[in-house]
């Protein structure tokens, strides 16, 4: 039988552990306008080797915790998890966050997704020989789902998987895949069979991103990083075993990869007390604190990011109880990229033309990253328009949209490049 620490002895381990691998971040000073670095956002790495330090970075954080047993504390112990209540893990996480530690970003859709999917349809095969490495932060997961003509409506995919013996062909294009650019496997969801509608003849492989087979072009954002890639596969061969779920069941192994997706985004939208104080400090700078249109635009910020905290907050602790994630993370997504747009809206009224060119005047320019970056998440995960209709069909219980078309084979619909 398991000998479980209790929250008390375990969280005494865990911050003996962090005490004795990392510092403690510096007690925060009290913020002073036109003081310091007015880098109000985590700034991007432009350039790729900056990028990769900090991968490197992530990834070595990653295996001293693991070794010490805290890499993967809710995890089943038989795939290299410590099989500890979701409360040890949620103490464990409070903790590291008082300590100077490398961002996990990297690790934000291996984990948080890919993963989470393994676990759920991979073969014990594969299970075996990714689990432990993927927390270990040995290897690092990427999500290819995207297709030129397949996003909102990723049933449309036309990436084609051919079954050839023991193994799958695999030809196709996918975009906007994050991360591909340092990540070891992908997560790749293709089209099996074109007789059946397109809901049903997908199917999901895990993919080895090294593989020659497989071309990774970059692409530019409008912030000048390049966080996202176009993946070329060209008859990649990929062994039965490394196959997702059932053959053509490959919609539900998708559905499991995007409701974790949207809890993991939906999770971040809780109220940022740092930006607070610096939008305020702000105000103060430019006399417009006691305009009563800008004090009033200010306070509805400041409670919508309130209340979407809370709510994802109730969202997440019933995740943490082991149920699935619901349509509830849909509307904390869809609150994250709204309160976003509410923040930029107030920096334009502001700001006005300081936004947008560089007039090397402290603290005002320095907020474009964020306005850059906040029409990307609008459709990263689930456009907004597309979580709307989620909240509609399945939590409101609004009629379906109508036009799709779940009856017809694959092949006699009128899809992107289909002939
Ligand atoms: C920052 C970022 C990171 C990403 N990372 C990944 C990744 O790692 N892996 C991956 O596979 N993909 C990734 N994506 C892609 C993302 O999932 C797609 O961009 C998204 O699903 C939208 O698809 P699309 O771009 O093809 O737009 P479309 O689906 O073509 O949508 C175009 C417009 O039509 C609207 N629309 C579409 N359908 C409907 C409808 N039924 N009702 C109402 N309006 C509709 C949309 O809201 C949108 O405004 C990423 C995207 C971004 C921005």
């Amino acid at each position: 039988m398991q000998n479980i620490p209790t929250l008390e002895e375990f969280t005494a381990q865990a911050q003996a552990f962090l005490d004795a691998n990392a510092k403690k971040r510096a007690p925060k000073k009290a913020f002073v306008w036109g003081e310091g670095d007015d880098a109000f956002t985590a700034a991007e790495d432009r350039s790729r080797e900056k990028e990769l330090e900090g991968v490197h970075a992530a990834m070595k954080w990653r295996q001293t915790k693991f070794d010490a047993g805290f890499g993967w504390i809710n995890g089943p112990t038989e795939f290299g998890g410590a099989n500890l209540p979701a409360s040890h893990d949620r103490a464990f996480s409070a903790l590291e966050a008082e300590y100077d530690l490398p961002s996990q970003f990297c690790f934000n859709i291996g984990l948080g997704m890919v993963a989470p999917t393994i676990l759920a349809h991979a073969s014990d095969h594969a299970k075996n020989l990714y689990l432990k490495k993927l927390w270990r932060g040995e290897i690092i997961g990427a999500q290819l789902f995207s297709e030129p003509g397949a996003g909102s409506d990723l049933a449309s995919l036309q990436t084609k998987a051919i079954r050839d013996g023991d193994e799958w062909v695999i030809t196709g294009q996918k975009v906007w895949t994050s991360g591909a650019h340092y990540s070891d496997v992908g997560e790749i969801i293709c089209r099996t069979d074109v007789d059946l509608p397109k809901h049903k003849g997908l199917t999901g492989f895990i993919i080895d991103m090294n593989d020659p087979a497989v071309e990774i072009r970059p692409l530019k954002q409008m912030s000048g990083a390049a966080g996202f890639n176009e993946v070329f596969i060209n008859e990649l061969r990929v062994k039965d075993d490394h196959r997702l779920g059932d053959v053509n069941n490959g919609w539900n192994v998708a559905l499991t990869t995007l409701m974790n997706e949207r809890s993991a985004i939906g999770a971040n939208n809780h109220s940022d007390s740092d930006m607070f104080e610096k939008l305020i400090a702000m105000v103060r700078h430019f006399g417009l604190d006691k305009d009563p249109l800008i004090r009033n635009e200010l306070a509805s910020i400041v409670m919508h990011y309130r209340v979407a905290g809370l709510n994802s907050a109730r969202a997440l602790a019933r995740l943490r109880s082991g149920q699935m994630p619901g349509p509830e993370m849909s509307t904390a997504k869809m609150a994250l990229t709204m309160n976003q747009a509410r923040v930029v809206n107030f920096l334009t009224h502001v700001l006005g033309p300081k936004l947008q060119a560089d007039t090397g005047e402290w603290g005002t320019y320095a907020w474009s990253t964020m306005v850059l970056n906040a029409p990307g998440l609008r459709i990263a995960g689930g456009t907004d328009e597309v979580m709307r209709n989620i909240v509609g069909e399945r939590v409101l219980g609004l009629p379906k949209e109508p036009g799709i078309d779940s009856n017809s084979p694959f092949r006699d619909l009128k899809v992107g490049t289909q002939k």
